[in-house]
């Protein structure tokens, strides 16, 4: 048999490879604006015409082509950002595959006009399905501007299938906003069909999400920022109240590249789980730092998926990394726009200057005592200033902004029974004022009527709730109060134990522990949390230490959650303690000003709810 196998031409292998790079009008605008990037534009100007069916063009003040450059841009495989294969591993630009350009001016009329910055003449192409049809010189700006005519002309195939030009061009602006969102320091204007779309000057992270998605979008936002050894996290998740059913506004960027993960996807939903309804979801706006040899872009011919090496410890330290920041910026003030802020977070660690805890401890104090701020402010507390620690313990009516964001439905809507109350069983002397709202059953629940029936309070993990998002605040505000001990006290615990307890030091100075020494096998406390015992200290340390050992995967989790978690456990009212009523009531008020009163830092329930049309059902 004759040999039948022979190689395609050039401009045929051009058209089939730009099946896979281009698909529509938008695909284009991505490689091009990608393009405008690498060459280190400052300003970058976008122009459509027909949803970009008719005309695509960007005009970009980068760094411009030589003669030799323009021409050769538009071959298979001609790249000026890698040299091998394993400058795969180690990319800093967007593009790398040196297909780009030839895919393009295979299937569309394109135009270069370029010109670098120590040349004072530039170059003209034109070029058609892959054929040049004109060369010259010509006096244009430094940088590079490219017009894409007649997409498809020569497939009408592909053609014919364009969508209709709203779908179009909402896929443009969609990419558009990617390239936008991941380099807001870069000036972006969009015109469509001679009218501006977008115009984006260079400004920071926050600013640039705010002009792109409108004003209202600031105060949606909550920040979100963490480096580990592996990944650094900046950027915004918006509001649990603001999810939607559509998946919107949500963008992964990794080292400055929009990437689609429907895994990383996934622990962005588990940090807000419980705090958004079923079917809607979270917006954000995440970016992702990481080494680039510990990715592989080069997965997807679009280069919007990519493999990492640790995936499962970014997955970790995700989800840890934006519960925390769920926790603690929700009640944080809305940040004056006009002031610089990039990622800034509303505690302003930067200005505040170290204040040496003040040693004043109360002996009778009470932590469940309503109102301790009133009762004991005077005597041994300054009143004017909450001390963290004790602020645990501070009611529902003092934190008047933050009580209610976060509540999901089903908690928001308790009405506590608290009108009418026309005596009861129960009633005892120091309560015949108000009515009794709450008692105790086996000294582990806590009950209280409500409205629609009755509530039952798991003690023990409400009050580690409540600890919990305290501590939280305390490690992220830097400022706890510290009791100050007369005689140091002294630990001995195993070397590895002491190396672990000087990698969490500071947090847990940031909880009121004071350490005088760390060395060894030795451990010397000075200060230690207010209102926590000394006698329990030891074993408090024990504890954290074991949680952190054994629940940190590498070095992807945010220790500062596992802390809090672990503190809280230790610190909480157990179960088989007896509580008086003020101490119940007290927890109650404590847990429903929390963001997430359901469920306990474990995740496990911390109420439930009887209904009294069920109780009818059982006496009939
Ligand atoms: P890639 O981006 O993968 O290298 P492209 O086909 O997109 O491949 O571009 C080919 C080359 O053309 C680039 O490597 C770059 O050197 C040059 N180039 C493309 N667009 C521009 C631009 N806007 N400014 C300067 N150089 C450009
Ligand atoms: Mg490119």
């Amino acid at each position: 048999m004759a040999d039948i196998i022979q190689l395609l031409p050039d401009h045929v292998a051009n058209q089939i490879a730009a099946g896979e790079v281009v698909q529509r009008p938008a695909s284009v605008v991505k490689e091009l604006l990608e393009n405008a990037i690498d060459a280190g534009a400052e300003d970058i100007k976008l122009v459509v015409k027909d949803a970009g069916k008719t005309l695509i063009q960007i005009i970009d003040n980068g760094k411009g082509m030589s003669v030799t450059d323009a021409r050769l841009c538009f071959e298979r495989h001609a790249t000026s950002k890698i040299k091998s294969a394993e400058d795969l591993f180690n990319l800093h630009t967007k593009g790398f595959r040196g297909e780009a350009l030839a895919s393009i001016a295979a299937i569309a009329h394109v135009e270069l006009k370029t010109k670098t910055e120590d040349s004072t003449i530039g170059t003209h192409i034109t070029i058609e399905g892959s054929t040049v049809t004109s060369q010259e010189a010509a006096v244009v700006p430094t940088g590079t501007t490219i017009s894409v005519k007649n997409l498809f002309y020569n497939i009408p195939a592909r053609r014919n299938f364009l969508k209709s030009n709203p779908v179009e061009t909402r896929h443009i602006i969609d990419e558009f906003h990617r390239v936008a969102l991941a380099h807001p320091q870069v000036a972006f204007t969009m015109i469509h069909n001679g009218s501006d779309v977008f115009n984006l000057p260079s400004s920071n992270s926050r600013q640039r999400i705010v002009n792109v998605f409108g004003g209202k979008t600031n105060e949606k936002l909550v920040p979100v920022t963490e480096e580990t050894e592996i990944v650094k996290v900046e950027g915004f998740v918006l509001k649990p109240e603001y999810a939607k059913k559509s998946r919107g506004e949500q963008f992964f960027f990794v080292n400055d590249r929009f990437i689609k993960s429907a895994y990383l996807n996934h622990a962005v939903s588990a940090a807000f789980e419980g705090l958004v309804k079923d079917g809607t979801h979270p917006g954000y706006f995440l970016f992702l730092n990481v080494d680039p040899h510990s990715i592989d872009i080069n997965i997807h011919p679009t280069k919007t998926e990519i493999k990492f090496d640790d995936e499962h410890s970014i997955y970790a330290m995700l989800r840890a990394t934006i519960k925390h920041s769920l926790g603690q910026f929700s009640i944080a003030p809305v940040i004056d726009f006009n002031k610089d802020m990039g990622f800034e977070t509303p505690y302003e660690y930067s200005k505040k200057s170290p204040v040496a805890p003040t040693i004043e401890v109360d002996s009778d104090f009470n932590p469940f005592q309503n109102s301790p701020s009133a009762k004991h402010g005077g005597a041994s507390y300054k009143k004017e200033k909450t001390p963290a620690w004790e602020s645990l313990y501070v009611g529902l009516k003092e934190d008047p902004i933050g009580a209610n964001n976060f509540k999901d439905e089903a908690t928001s809507s308790f009405i506590f029974e608290s009108e009418e109350v026309t005596g009861s069983l129960f009633a005892s002397d120091d309560t015949k004022d108000e009515g009794q709202l709450t008692f105790q059953i086996q000294n582990k629940y806590i009950v209280s009527s409500i409205r629609s029936g009755m509530l039952v309070i798991h003690q023990n993990l409400a009050h580690q709730r409540v600890l919990y998002e305290e501590l939280l605040k305390n490690m992220t505000l830097q400022e706890a109060v510290s009791q100050q001990l007369l005689f140091p006290l002294q630990f001995q615990f195993s070397k590895p134990k002491v190396a672990l307890l000087q990698t969490i030091k500071e947090q847990l100075e940031f909880t009121g522990f004071n350490f005088s020494e760390i060395k060894g096998e030795k451990v010397e406390i000075t200060g230690i949390p207010a209102n926590v015992l000394e006698s329990s200290i030891e074993g408090i340390l024990e504890q954290v230490l074991s949680d952190i050992e054994n629940e940190v995967p590498d070095a992807g989790f945010s220790q500062n959650d596992l802390l809090a978690k672990s503190l809280a456990k230790s610190l909480a009212v157990k179960s088989g303690t007896s509580m008086s009523r003020q101490e119940q009531e007290h927890l109650i008020n404590q847990l429903f000003a929390c963001k997430e009163p359901s469920v306990s830092p474990s995740n496990k329930p911390v109420l439930l709810t009887l209904e009294a049309a069920d109780f009818d059902k059982k006496f009939m």
